[in-house]
């Protein structure tokens, strides 16, 4: 056990010892999560394993600390720690992605993306109207001024890639505010090859003329040209956003360079920091200079209290993420998720857009005959941890849905390579061919239940635990 993994067990073992002694049932789920996740095959493509700095920085006393405002310039006394902390958050991130700007606050993906749409609205829209009125802010406008600029507000237009298409809810989903702050439009893929049609989108956004074009996605198995994207943006006067919440692990990694490079080409990028990028659960928003000013007013544009504690693993994860190993750690991500890929291909499962060339999969279980509800439930049965997911044009709808999501940041972390995850494969192909579609109460066909083969669950659970074994999640670190 070397020092740092025999420091870490004491640290857990003792911190674990002190929250039994007031509920003891915590201390006892906490534990269970560890072996749950140790004895696992965890293929969610949104989660990873933090490292242990990261997750030790948590859990102080920085999280008893309020400190709304930016640094040195705090609506709190006292905040001198606070921003140490989040001075060096952004340092890291703007030096790691090479942004002119970088936002450290938000507590989410979800977060961040409020903060840009925001800053953009304040941007584009506000900052002008003020202008034109001679007004220094929205307290000095007249009633009926700020009535008239709220309206103006909220009749902007956004054009993001649609949920079943693989974008993510809040790029204006309907049922999302995203979808209710904005008039919004959903542009998608291509229904022969899956693939993004950016002669198709160009010409959505032509008629459309949105204020914002949003790029990313959660669910879309390739690489997108960030260049080509901007090129529509300017076309049609739009600003460009990119949540790379998903694969900001990637562009860390210098996997995506160039044109799928967000950074360079989009006004504002947001991302989470907990997917690929491997950090604490948080958001944070990049951008070009132009942006910087309205950014910084997240909050209390829309935020509140910083989560200092949050802020100060930020640190700690992107300086991991500086480290060259992490290139190495990307460059695995990107090469185990071909591998997982043809692992599937070579057995006959069908693939959306046929492959990968990112960090997830999306797997169409309705060749197997069952829904991604089914094929997940069944999966999870023999330990092996998906997520359903939507296809495109899925007949099955968002809960049922007809695929599953796999994503490698997680086992990657956890040292698997292409051995692992072609055996990954061949069992995920072992449960599903395994697996039969269940029927309802009165005898129809149930789109929920399912029937796994008898011992298939078994030997799943054996084949994985011989690869956990030889690459055990946070190894030296032991809870008596
Ligand atoms: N943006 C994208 C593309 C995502 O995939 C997600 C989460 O899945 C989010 C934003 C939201 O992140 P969070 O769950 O941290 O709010």
């Amino acid at each position: 056990m070397s020092d740092l993994s025999s420091l870490t067990s004491s640290a857990y073992q003792q911190a674990l010892e002190v929250i039994a002694s007031v509920e003891p049932r915590i201390a006892e789920a906490t534990r269970q999560e560890l072996a749950d996740q140790r004895s696992s095959l965890k293929l969610i493509a949104s989660e990873n394993y933090a490292s242990p700095a990261v997750l030790l920085t948590m859990g102080t006393w920085f999280s008893d600390k309020y400190a709304e405002g930016t640094v040195g310039h705090r609506f709190y006394a006292a905040c001198q720690n606070v921003d140490t902390v989040e001075a060096l958050a952004a340092e890291h991130a703007r030096e790691l992605f090479g942004a002119p700007y970088a936002y450290v606050q938000p507590h989410s993906g979800i977060d961040a993306n409020l903060v840009a749409f925001w800053s953009i609205l304040a941007h584009r829209v506000e900052t002008p109207a003020l202008e034109k009125l001679g007004a220094k802010n929205v307290n000095e406008l007249s009633e009926a001024d700020w009535e008239s600029l709220r309206a103006e507000l909220g009749n902007q237009r956004l054009l993001g890639m649609s949920l079943d298409t693989g974008g993510h809810l809040t790029h204006g989903f309907r049922p999302n505010i995203s979808g209710k702050m904005f008039h919004q439009q959903q542009y998608g893929t291509d229904p022969e090859t899956g693939l993004l049609d950016y002669d198709a989108l160009a010409a959505k956004a032509r008629e459309f003329r949105p204020l914002v074009l949003v790029a990313g996605y959660s669910a879309y198995p390739r690489r997108v040209n960030f260049a080509k994207m901007r090129e529509i943006a300017d076309e049609v006067g739009a600003t460009l956003m990119v949540d790379m919440a998903h694969f900001a692990g990637l562009v860390a990694g210098k996997v995506f360079t160039g044109d799928e490079d967000p950074i360079p080409h989009a006004h504002v990028v947001t991302t989470t920091t907990h997917k690929s990028l491997r950090g604490p659960r948080g958001g944070m928003v990049l951008s070009q200079e132009e942006f910087a000013a309205d950014i910084d007013r997240g909050c209390p544009m829309v935020l509140g209290g910083p989560l200092s504690h949050v802020m100060a693993a930020k640190a700690v994860a992107l300086a991991e993420a500086r480290k060259p190993e992490f290139r190495t750690y990307a460059q695995a991500i990107a090469d185990n998720a071909q591998t997982l890929a043809e692992g599937f291909l070579k057995r006959g499962a069908r693939l959306v857009t046929g492959g990968t060339d990112n960090h997830l999969v999306l797997v169409d279980v309705s060749t197997f005959g069952l829904t991604g509800r089914q094929a997940e439930s069944a999966l999870l049965e023999a330990g092996v941890v998906t997520n359903r997911n939507s296809i495109p044009a899925d007949p099955n709808g968002a809960w049922y849905t007809s695929g599953i999501r796999l994503g490698t940041p997680a086992l990657t972390t956890r040292g698997f390579g292409a051995t692992e995850f072609d055996k990954v494969a061949e069992l995920i192909v072992d449960v599903l061919s395994n697996t039969q579609a269940g029927t309802t109460k009165a005898g129809g066909p149930s789109k929920a239940s399912f029937v796994l083969g008898d011992g298939v669950a078994e030997r799943t659970r054996a084949a994985s635990a011989e690869m956990l074994d030889k690459h055990p999640l946070y190894p030296g670190l032991e809870l008596s």
